[in-house]
């Protein structure tokens, strides 16, 4: 039998236990179906205070608490000790503990602030994988990090960790989920990294005077992914690289976009307990079922149950593009259709939603805050899905869409372009409408489109047949890391680049 390949997958968050976005939902379904593939994956994260909340108020089981070993973290002997657990699926999870810096209530901060010694806690949570692993005794092929919170971990790997017996054969993959989250910080943290002075320079980690510890693992991880192929054509753009788009070019050869996946255990209309009727591509009746019942959560007028209801499930945010509907609101809402609208986030998105929501009773039914089930029954009961994002890594909302009938209506960037594909009416190819420009007038001949065809029941009906039809499934992504890892086993550890090396001047971040 081959030998098992051994993984262990750095996060700083990782569902059901830590989450505050969508990397802690693909820390759990990633490595379990990593692991149904044969892969010996582990998942190591911090054992923050909630996560003690978490398994306590769920009733999971303890953690089992390991070794005890001490890390230096800015010439500081750090106290550490590992736990082990199960994630759901059977995946182990390595917890690191250390009181000074975990014992918190937050995964990076509190009401709305980040911690002011996040370089210190993070720095201290990639030191530690050295001496973590001696303490569970795994040796890993592959160390697979995520995000700037472990971005030094390539870095270690490639300078101070490079002699280690345990770790000198150990290459490292680095997922951006997020290339807006860069973890930079101000020149004075930089000896607290440990890293050596002479890269400390524009070739080496610092970013625009500052010390970025996401630049950190674009120089030196082994292979770096991203979550989308049009995404990873985006963030070599100056619109969409956030300053770090002249590095990811210089690491282009070694650069891969790679979609997430859906968990369709749960997000699957025939089985889903959030919905009050299961339905599925070949009988759909429990959809309308489930449209009248978000009528009624809602408080729209069900005497305008016959329109198009238009679903949105969204961090209140900039990048979402919320703001582009608010121009067409009067006319749509008069004429066409409903509005069904869940989320939270910045201030000013909540108060104009809430205006909107005020001025247009029973046609825009709104709920301001974070409700796992009314997701659920968004997806389901509405007939077409907007997510005018601006920009878009993956998007994991459309892919609930599909799967649940609802036809997504979406901006063509990053991940929306790859998985939702223009519905054509002549064809019946296709399974949703996608605008061009990140602008209202754009957004209203997409939406235009779908509504229009929300009339035409057989062609509905195909679009819908068409959309519950696809397969974007945990198992898909895992085949794809399985052969990049496979890959860079095969592979020179030396980055084919050459990292790192100059850059021209760009842009201030
Ligand atoms: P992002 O990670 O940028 O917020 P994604 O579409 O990748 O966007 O993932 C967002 C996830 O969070 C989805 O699972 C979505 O259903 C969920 N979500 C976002 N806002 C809310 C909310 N207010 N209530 C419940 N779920 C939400």
């Amino acid at each position: 039998m081959a030998k098992k390949l051994k993984v262990l997958y750095l996060t700083p968050e990782a569902a059901p236990l830590a989450k505050t976005g969508g990397l802690a939902d693909v820390a759990l379904f990633l490595p379990k179906s990593l692991r149904e593939l044969g892969v010996d994956i582990r998942v190591l994260m911090p054992f923050y205070q909630l996560v003690r909340e978490k398994i306590r108020d769920n009733g999971l089981p303890a953690p089992k608490p390991g070794p005890r070993f001490t890390v230096i973290v800015h010439g500081e002997l750090t106290p550490a000790r590992v736990h082990t657990a199960k994630l759901p699926g059977g995946v182990t999870l390595y917890l690191l503990e250390n009181e000074r810096f975990f014992s918190r209530a937050g995964v990076y901060g509190e009401a709305g602030f980040d911690y002011p010694d996040n370089h210190l806690r993070f720095i201290f949570f990639s030191a530690s994988v050295r001496a973590l692993l001696k303490a569970v005794d795994f040796t890993p092929d592959i160390i697979h990090a995520n995000e700037w919170p472990t971005g030094l971990v390539p870095a270690y790997l490639k300078t101070l960790w490079k002699d280690s017996p345990r770790l000198k054969g150990t290459r490292s993959l680095f997922t951006i989920h997020n290339v807006a989250y860069q973890g930079n910080f101000p020149l004075d943290v930089y000896p607290a990294t440990s890293l050596p002075w002479e890269l400390f320079s524009p070739a080496g980690v610092e970013f625009y005077g500052w010390v970025s510890f996401l630049k950190a693992a674009v120089l030196f991880a082994d292979l770096l992914t991203t979550v989308s192929p049009s995404h990873r054509e985006e963030i070599m753009t100056p619109e969409f690289g956030f300053g770090m788009d002249g590095v990811l070019r210089e690491r282009k050869a070694s650069l891969m976009g790679v979609l997430n996946g859906v968990d369709y255990k749960t997000w699957n209309p025939e089985a889903d307990p959030h919905i009050p009727a299961k339905f599925s591509a070949a009988n759909v009746a429990g959809k309308k079922r489930c449209k009248k019942r978000l009528i009624e959560e809602l408080g729209l007028d069900p005497s305008l149950g016959a329109r198009p209801i238009i679903g949105m499930v969204s961090r209140l945010a900039r990048q979402k593009g919320i703001d582009l509907i608010f121009p067409l609101l009067g006319h749509l809402l008069r004429n066409e259709a409903l509005l069904a609208v869940l989320g939270s986030g910045e201030g000013w998105l909540e108060e104009r939603l809430s205006a909107a929501a005020t001025e247009n009773p029973g046609r825009l039914g709104l709920k301001l805050g974070f409700d796992e089930g009314l997701a659920h029954r968004i997806e389901a009961g509405a007939d077409l899905f907007l997510m005018p994002s601006r920009y878009e890594p993956c998007g994991l909302n459309q892919l609930y869409s599909l799967r649940y009938g609802t036809a997504p209506v979406v901006a063509a960037t990053g991940g929306l372009k790859d998985t939702v594909e223009e519905f054509d009416p002549k064809t019946g190819e296709g399974t949703g409408f996608m605008f061009h420009e990140p602008a209202t007038e754009s957004l209203a001949l997409a939406l235009g489109k779908g509504l229009a065809l929300f009339g035409a029941k057989s062609i509905w009906r195909k679009l819908i047949r068409n959309a519950m039809g696809r397969d974007f499934s945990w198992e898909r992504a895992a085949g794809a890391y399985l052969e990049l890892y496979e890959g860079l086993m095969l592979r020179d550890t030396e980055p084919a680049e050459k990292g790192p090396v100059s850059r021209g001047t760009r842009r201030t971040p």
